[in-house]
């Protein structure tokens, strides 16, 4: 049965995607070859930066946690200080990942159900002054909110910071440009908005901070400017590259095009964000978040009250029905999460309504119990 991810990565993916990967591919082939050098002149392009402004994409291997590592070890030099601000998991996981490689470093947090207060960040800068990168999340994926990325890069600006974005979950799939935004390194993955399948990840980086992180990585896999330098001197990657796919990601950014582009893949996701809302909502459904705040990417709902609900349940009923949904990962509230992004269409998402109907009357839940 063919089943339908509505997840934040890996996601539902075109059958011509998954064409793409039929092939074996040397990692010499011509073909390979200029896909990778195709796929780095068009993530630049969908940026609204490129080579000529002075942009590189560097693709890393793995998943997209393998790439913000790569930018967070290798650009944050031994008398540098970072600045993670963090409200949720993954920005949770950049705080880790300052840990293990040992960089001087500050967090700033505010609440899972907040976003982040720019004006705070301003604060945190005056008082300590030392700081001299920040990492933000852009689309927190813990929850679906979307952090003010503009106003935080104009704080970056005005004192000459160094902006690090992990917009791994909205990349592709909200309209972003990477200078207005004063982002200096944006970093997202092949699974996600572009609608390719799991294998890499990419930084999007400003050339004179990325020509900085010579010589400073804290890992040899991971050292952002050699996999750079490699991917420039000779197009190839350092180690075995994820040839199928990119082969499927070239196909990706076609189809995107094809789509109409991040504008039109920004409404097809807005538009079934619509749906879901107001069919859950019609079945009682809360969501966690305010509107104000929430993305279109994915909306966390809160588990009903009713004690009939049991998430393991209704998740294994929803798969039997082929589609996926996903659980929480809220430290304060319990609530399940849908995704509107991946090849899934308005009829999709109706479709999907009607299954959570059905489920819930098997399960006898009644949603609007207090
Ligand atoms: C998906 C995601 C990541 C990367 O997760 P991987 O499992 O390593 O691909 C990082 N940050 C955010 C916000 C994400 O949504």
């Amino acid at each position: 049965m063919k089943k339908l991810l509505f997840t934040p990565g890996p996601l539902s993916t075109s059958k011509t995607v998954k064409e793409a990967m039929l092939e074996d591919m040397g990692s010499r082939d011509h073909a390979f070859v200029n896909a990778v050098k195709e796929i780095r002149h068009e993530l630049l392009n969908l940026a609204h930066v490129s080579q000529a402004a002075g942009y590189e994409c560097v693709i890393i291997q793995g998943s997209g946690t393998f790439g913000v590592e790569s930018v967070i070890s290798s650009v944050i030099g031994k008398k540098d200080t970072l600045l993670v601000i963090a409200n949720g998991a993954y920005g949770e996981r950049i705080v880790k990942m300052a840990g293990i490689h040992q960089l001087n470093h500050y967090v700033l947090r505010f609440d899972e159900d907040q976003v982040v207060n720019p004006g705070s960040v301003r604060e945190f800068l005056q008082v300590h002054p030392d700081i001299t990168h920040i990492a933000c999340i852009h689309s927190e994926t813990t929850t679906g909110l979307f952090n003010p990325i503009t106003e935080i890069g104009a704080v970056c600006k005005k004192y000459n910071k160094v902006f690090i974005v992990d917009a791994m979950s909205s990349f592709g799939g909200v309209h972003m440009n990477m200078k207005e935004m004063n982002i200096d390194f944006l970093v997202s993955s092949s699974n996600k908005c572009i609608e390719g399948v799991p294998g890499f990840a990419f930084a999007l980086c400003k050339k004179p901070e990325l020509e900085k992180a010579k010589g400073q990585a804290r890992s040899l896999s991971l050292d952002l400017y050699e996999q750079w330098k490699g991917l420039e001197t000779n197009g190839q990657f350092r180690f075995t590259p994820p040839t199928l796919s990119i082969m499927a990601f070239r196909q990706a950014i076609t189809e995107l095009e094809e789509e109409g582009g991040i504008e039109a893949r920004e409404k097809r996701y807005q538009a079934n964000k619509k749906i879901l809302d107001e069919g859950m909502a019609d079945m009682g459904f809360k969501q966690y978040l305010t509107p104000e705040i929430q993305g279109h990417i994915i909306t966390s709902f809160l588990y009903p009250a009713d004690p009939n609900f049991n998430f393991d349940r209704f998740y294994q009923k929803l798969n039997d029905r082929g589609f996926i949904i996903y659980p929480g990962k809220l430290s304060k509230a319990d609530a399940f999460r849908i995704g509107n992004i991946g090849q899934i269409f308005p009829d999709d998402v109706r479709n999907l309504i009607v299954a959570i109907r059905e489920v819930l009357e098997e399960e006898k839940v009644n949603v609007e119990l207090a």
